[in-house]
């Protein structure tokens, strides 16, 4: 038989020639080459739920990190703002067929997969929020599993914590008892990841951001909306009544460091990610009172009154502040942002914006 055709032969069946065969340099070139080809795959991402509070900014950071080519922004919304300057794939996550349609047509490598039903709209509708949040999550994980994606990102969040977890400086294993079923979905989420990772050895990677604070996107119905809230009404009516009672101490992160995390994370080695459920990711912790002290000195006649609401057993549920060590210490986590700095920033940007 001509010797291109045993090579053929060999190749096809996945077999190896006799040692000693003059065919075997050649097998032994075009396997390395389809293994470095397999593992060098140009990294493309896909970020589903990125016309969100977390999801256009990140989508952003993205595109400086990878290109703007490499990074396709998805939601079940049109795009909007920025985000139209983009690529863009307009689908709904619960469509388990398009999604992985989506992946093989774009040879995606990584996935971040934000789209979820916060804490306050998921008490609206508990069955949905969960249908929605695992049933979504554990398509993700199928289609990392199945295709051989490279890495998954999915966030978890500090209402997978409960009444009982301890509220100061909450460690990163702890008692996890959430009340809420957006709580409930984020803790069997984190333990599916990190049965993913065991079973498959899927490399996913998981933090649990704390209320995020952002100025560029509205906030999409969590419990430490006010946060956000509370700057546009400063600057616009000069008062603002907030939802939770005055001393309600809750950990927060300015969107800023947020991006900075969860790409931190994902850059990582893999060797360096020892926490496979999720990190507890941690920046400042502050109340009410304290943000709207902090808003006073940029905007003298600032007025806050208080009216809890619901959410206020939510965030009575959820820890004060957040003990992030493990983070630190494995992957290097520093935040930049404090209450003074954010606080300086996001009224400068909103005041700008608004001229
Ligand atoms: P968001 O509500 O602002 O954004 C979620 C996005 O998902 C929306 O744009 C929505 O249109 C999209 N979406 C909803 N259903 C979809 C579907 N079926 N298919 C495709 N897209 C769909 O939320 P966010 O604040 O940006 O949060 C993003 C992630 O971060 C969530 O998983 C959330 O649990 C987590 N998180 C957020 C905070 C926070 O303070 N914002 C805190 C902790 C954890």
């Amino acid at each position: 038989m001509p010797a291109c055709l045993l090579l053929l032969l060999y190749l096809s069946h996945g077999l190896i020639p006799p040692i000693g065969s003059p065919l075997v340099p050649a097998i032994l070139f075009l396997n390395f080459r389809h293994v470095f080809v397999l593992t060098m795959r140009k990294t493309k991402v896909l970020l589903i739920g990125a016309g969100g509070q977390l999801g256009s900014e990140l989508t952003q950071g993205l595109w400086n990190l990878y290109g703007i080519d490499n990074v396709i922004a998805s939601d079940i919304k049109d795009p909007q703002g920025v985000l139209a300057e983009g690529r863009f794939e307009k689908f709904d996550v619960m469509q388990r067929d398009k999604l992985f349609e989506i992946l093989k047509k774009n040879e995606i490598t990584q996935v971040y997969h934000l789209a979820a039903l916060l804490s306050a709209t998921g008490e609206k509708d508990p069955r949905w929020a969960w249908k929605l949040n695992m049933e979504s999550l554990l398509f993700v994980l199928e289609a990392a599993h199945e295709l051989k994606l490279h890495k998954v990102y999915w966030p978890s969040s500090i209402a997978a914590f409960g009444p009982t977890t301890p509220k100061q400086e909450t460690p990163q294993d702890t008692i996890m008892d959430p009340t809420t079923v957006y709580g409930i979905t984020k803790l069997a989420g984190e333990l599916w990841c990190e049965y993913y990772f065991r079973r498959y050895g899927v490399d996913v990677r998981s933090l649990r951001y704390p209320g995020l604070i952002g100025w560029k996107t509205p906030p999409g119905g969590g419990t430490t909306d006010y946060a956000v809230d509370i700057y546009f009404k400063a600057l616009k009516e000069k008062k603002y009544e907030c939802f939770l009672a005055a001393d309600t101490y809750l950990p927060m992160m300015y969107m800023d460091d947020a991006v900075k995390a969860t790409l931190d994370l994902m850059e990582a080695p893999a060797e360096k990610v020892k926490v496979r459920t999720s990190y507890n990711i941690s920046s400042m912790s502050f109340c009410p009172a304290q943000i709207a002290s902090t808003i006073k000195k940029h905007i003298p006649d600032f007025e806050i009154t208080y009216k809890p609401d619901f959410r206020q057993a939510i965030a009575d549920s959820w820890p004060k502040s957040i003990d992030d060590a493990p983070a630190r210490k494995d992957w290097g986590w520093k935040h930049q942002f404090g209450l003074e700095e954010m606080t300086a920033d996001i009224l400068k940007n909103l005041a700008a914006e608004q001229k």
